[in-house]
């Protein structure tokens, strides 16, 4: 079975980028805009990504608060949440990682970085 990503990134170009590789990668890929939309996915019948990349900067609810929302999902237990941050302070990333991301992706980025995180989630 194919693996499954949702990308929250409120830019189109960014999602675009990231969605191409991810895609090249095998997934099957699902797009939201912000994290209101990202819930808005995930509760729609049967959605359960393998992973969810979330942008950190978003409008309406930001990377943080999704990641906070999907965590309070027993549901979702099992989703791998990649933060994905153009901020570089590690500080920032500690509040990612305590509020319940896996992992952390730097903005810009490569398709091989992209896929060395991943494959630090064992995807
Ligand atoms: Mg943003």
């Amino acid at each position: 079975m194919k693996r499954t990503a949702l990308i929250v990134d409120d830019s189109r170009a960014m999602r675009l980028v990231m969605g191409r590789y991810l895609k090249e990668l095998g997934y099957e890929v699902t797009e939201a805009g912000d994290g209101k939309e990202a819930l808005e996915a995930l509760n729609r019948q049967g959605a359960h990504p393998d992973i969810a990349l979330v942008d950190w900067n978003m409008p309406t609810m930001n990377g943080i608060e999704l990641v906070q929302a999907i965590r309070r999902e027993p549901r979702f237990s099992d989703v791998r949440l990649m933060m994905v941050t153009s901020e570089t302070e590690g500080a920032r990333v500690e509040t990612a990682l305590e509020a319940g991301a896996d992992e952390y992706l730097m903005k810009p980025f490569t398709r091989e970085i992209l896929v060395e995180k991943l494959a630090v989630l064992g995807f």
